[in-house]
Formats: structure tokens, sequence, C-alpha cells
């Protein structure tokens, strides 16, 4: 079986940079759209790809094991670089081998598979509405325009570990693989998608004119596009060190790779000539140099990571979101309170679920703290309902 793959990436005609990435490394595809502010989101999609390609390369697990090693990079990356805290991805990324493909998948980046005709939607997203849609709240309609649309239930780097979801799908001839950033699907109907994708053989074309059709619906976001073609023949796909014929590529080519978030370094060293002498005393220097170095980097660190933690707790009698952790240190508190909701503590707290509201509920993530909030409505509601009609 061979492959053929296109790709495209493009900032859109909204955003500033492109925080989408894309890894075009036979037999291994993937796209990432990364999150979380100016330069968090790009460094997030180039540093997941480069560790999921570097892991792969040395072959080194499963490309499910891959990927939660690319979730540990970025995870502590993030919590390193007080620039980059809190950022995180998705992931979706396809392996070609033998008859079929593995597919691994974080996030609300999609793969679709196109055969004979019609358009197969293979991933789940991972974000609220999908999860609304599922319990049976809303409809996939009313999902595409909610609001609340873009939250994450789960990404990549922005918790020690995460879930990957993971399947095999057998590939036939003529198959045609789409993994595509969220900036294709908000902004082009699956009818158009399929519609292009039907009416152009090429796959570096497909690939373009998604962008094209993405960009002419209004291109609100980032988006990017790997279409990848099941060809017949018997030549083997190439792997690894033999990939003479793929062209390969870790992010978008316009951006320079993140730089290492290494704290402060460059203090005096014993070659210096202006601490000629005493070699004692620039040994001293020295040491006591690498002391304040290590313990600024650890209090740097440390508020790093408090800042990529959340929780739901009370704030003014009323349920809030807080980042941070719910403790002080030397008088010091260690949150804040991101978000103050109307919903009343005492209300959710009567509910036992949320009892222990006033201690703190850990989430993972902003909006993952978003989603308990909205869980906790949703069961006041809930309640109200039965309230009424065991009075009625
Ligand atoms: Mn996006």
């Amino acid at each position: 079986m061979r492959i053929e793959a296109g790709v495209a990436t493009d900032i859109g005609q909204v955003r500033e940079g492109n925080e989408d990435s894309y890894l075009v490394e036979p037999p291994l595809f993937a796209v990432a759209d990364g999150m979380g502010g100016h330069r968090g989101g790009e460094v997030a999609s180039q540093l997941a790809l480069e560790t999921l390609e570097a892991r792969f390369r040395a072959s080194t697990g499963t490309l499910a094991e891959q990927v939660r090693a690319a979730n540990e990079a970025v995870f502590a990356r993030s919590a390193a670089d007080r620039k980059v805290s809190g950022m995180g991805t998705t992931l979706t990324a396809v392996q070609v081998r033998g008859d079929g493909a593995h597919l691994v998948h974080v996030g609300d980046s999609r793969a679709y598979l196109l055969r004979a005709g019609s358009l197969r939607q293979l991933t789940q997203d991972h974000t609220l509405v999908q999860r609304m849609v599922q319990a049976g709240e809303i409809t996939a309609e009313e999902a595409d325009v909610h609001p609340h649309r873009n939250v994450l239930t789960r990404s990549l780097g922005t918790d020690p570990e995460v879930v990957v979801d993971e399947q095999d799908v057998g590939l036939l001839e003529g198959d045609r693989l789409l993994l595509c950033s969220d900036g294709l699907t908000s902004m082009v109907t699956e009818g158009q998608i399929q519609a292009i994708l039907e009416a152009t053989p090429p796959a570096q074309e497909a690939a373009d004119r998604l962008v094209r059709a993405a960009n002419n619906a209004g291109g609100v976001d980032n988006i990017t596009v790997v279409v990848l073609d099941v060809l017949g023949g018997d030549a083997e796909q190439q792997v690894g060190e033999g990939s003479a014929g793929g062209s390969a590529g870790t992010g978008d080519p316009g951006h320079a790779p993140p730089s290492p978030g290494v704290p402060g370094t460059g203090g005096p060293t014993a070659g210096d000539p202006t601490f000629g002498g005493s070699r004692r005393v620039v040994r001293w220097v020295v040491a006591a140099v690498a002391v304040v170095v290590v313990l600024v980097a650890g209090v740097t660190g440390f508020r790093a990571w408090v800042d990529g933690r959340w929780y739901v707790g009370a704030a003014n009698e009323h349920v809030a979101v807080y980042q941070g952790i719910p403790a002080t240190v030397l008088g010091l508190e260690l949150s804040h309170v991101d978000l103050e909701t109307d919903i009343l503590a005492a209300d959710a707290e009567a509910l036992p679920l949320y009892a222990n509201l006033a201690d703190g509920l850990n989430a993972n993530g902003r909006d993952d703290a978003l989603t308990i909030v909205d869980q906790i409505r949703r069961d006041l509601r809930k309640q109200a309902r039965t309230a009424r009609g065991a009075g009625a």
C-alpha cells in the first residue's frame, strides 16, 4: 500500500499567529492545534509533534505511549516556563501500517475517512458540546453554533497524564483520509468538505482547496489539513530513515522553533579573567550563583505550576472558578478568583455531590472547571424539576 500525502496550513483571516502544527513523516501523519496565550499555543503544538516524531523514530513504545510522552513534554515545559504556563494542544495522528492505519486522538481536531462516496468522522471531539450531545441535552446542529463549542474536555499538555483515544482503521485502495484542525470544520460543512475531497484528485490540491474554502468562509481560526490517499501497488511504505519520497515538516515552516525555556544561565565562570586570583573565591562565587539560580528556578517553576492549577470553590457566597490551589503559604494566597458565577454556593453545597465545595473541587484546567460549573447548574436544575414534580 502506498500513501500520497497533501498538506496545507494557514493562519486564516483573523488570528495573529498560526498555533497549528502538522507532521508529515511517512508512515506517520498528524495535526495539532495549540492553545494558551501568545506563544503558548504555538509552542505546545510544535513541541507535541516534535516529541511524538522523536519517540516514533526511536520506536519507543506504542503510538499511544508516544502521545503520552508528548503530553509529559508539553506539561513539563508549561510548568517550567512561565511565559507558556497553562498551554495545551490537540493531537490527532495516524500511523499507516500493513493494510490499515492506527489512529490516536486527543481534543477537537478530527480525522475523516472518505470511502465509496461517503464521508465518515472517525474521531470524537473531546468538547463540552459533544458531551452534551451524547447526553441528549442538545442536538448536533445546536452544538455547531453553541457559544461554548470550543471548550475542550480533554487536551494534551495541560495535565500530568492524558487519556488517548485509539482505534484501528482498515484501509482500501481508493480511500482518502483527512486530518484537520477545527479551523476547517468550524468554517466548512461536512457536505462541502466531501464535495471538495471528491472533486479534487491530487491530495495536495485537495488540501489547498480545503484551506481556501475555510478562508472564503471567514477563516476565523488557523486552518490545517492533511489529505492522505491510499494508492494501490505493493511498494512498501517508507519507514523512518528510508523516507526518500516523503515530504516532511513539523509545524508551520514560517515559524522559528520554540526556544528552550531554560532559566537564566550565564553567571561568571571559573575561566572569567575578572575573577582571576584566588581559585577558592571563584569556586565559592560559582557555587553561590548556582544556589541562587536553583532557588529562582524553583520558585518560578512552583509559581508556574500553581498558575496552571484550577478548581471550583466558593467566593462571596457564590460558586466560583479559581486559578491556583486552595492553600495559603506564609500568609500568601495561592489562588485567585477567575470567574464568579450566579449560582449560590449554599444551593450547590446542599447537593451531596458538592458538599465539599468550600474546600475546592479540583479541575483539570479552566475548561474542566467550567464543565464542573455547568454540571452543577444542570444538577441544580434537575433537582428543582424533581422537587417540583414531588410537590405536584
Ligand atoms: Mn483551532
